[in-house]
């Protein structure tokens, strides 16, 4: 807890499903794209607050960005390809 800044779109605790934009205690697994639980798609919702973002898909990565939340890109998540 050294700062208050906004999270970014994928920080966590995370409220919504970033493939879905459903809210995470309503989501159903089912409704999670199979290729998405495999890391294979970006991210297509912001997970703080549900709105659709804006993605970018580069050959080696991806870029995402929510109005509110801001971006965050690929290569600055370690669990991500
Ligand atoms: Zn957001």
């Amino acid at each position: 807890m050294t700062d208050f800044i906004v999270p970014g779109p994928l920080a966590e605790p995370m409220k919504f499903g970033v493939y879905t934009g459903i809210e995470l205690e309503v989501q159903d697994a089912a409704a999670v794209p199979w290729t998405a639980q495999l890391g294979l798609e970006p991210p297509r919702y912001c997970g703080q607050c549900g709105r659709r973002m804006v993605v970018q898909v580069r050959p080696d990565g991806w870029r995402a960005r929510c109005s509110r939340h801001g971006d965050v890109d690929s290569t600055e998540l370690p669990d991500y390809r």
